[in-house]
């Protein structure tokens, strides 16, 4: 399924031009226009889904295995000393594109925190209570 209307849909089918690393029937494996670090790749698979909750499990099982081996190959031939894989969903989670797509973002030794957050603080109290309530919303799935 393509969406006419995205743009994502158009570069992972070939229909736009882009800078790509890797490309197979579900895939194509692009670098980001506006780079975290040298290497910022996106896996977009070339079915349109808006986000993770609409993604196929067929499609979604394939996307860690083929970000580990992006972040390989940018370990092997970029220099990188690690990786982050990052997947946004939702505006408020800073999603811009709504055509799922998993960032690959090389990190390179002294380079500067690009994905980081600020620990908080919550009782064990706080931490059962909130565990209940996403096992509920995951139940009703
Ligand atoms: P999001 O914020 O939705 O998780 O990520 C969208 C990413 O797509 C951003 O990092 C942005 O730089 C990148 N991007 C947006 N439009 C294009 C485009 O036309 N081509 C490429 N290669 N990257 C894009
Ligand atoms: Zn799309």
């Amino acid at each position: 399924m393509k969406d006419d209307g995205c743009i994502f849909c158009k570069i992972a089918n070939g229909e736009i031009p882009s800078a790509t690393v890797f490309e197979d029937e579900d895939f194509r494996v692009i670098l980001d226009l506006g780079p975290a670090s040298k290497g910022h790749a996106l896996i977009l698979p070339k079915q349109h889904f808006k986000d993770l909750c609409e993604a196929e499990c067929s499609t979604m099982a394939k996307i860690l295995p083929l970000a580990g081996r992006v972040g390989q190959g940018m370990k092997k031939e970029l220099g990188a000393s690690g990786f982050n894989v990052v997947q946004n969903n939702g505006v408020s989670a800073g999603q811009t594109v709504f055509h799922l797509h998993v960032h690959v973002i090389p990190r390179y030794d002294g380079g500067p925190v690009i994905v980081g957050w600020t620990p908080g603080a919550a009782t064990a109290e706080e931490l059962a209570e909130t565990a209940e309530m996403i096992k509920k919303g995951m139940q009703e799935l």
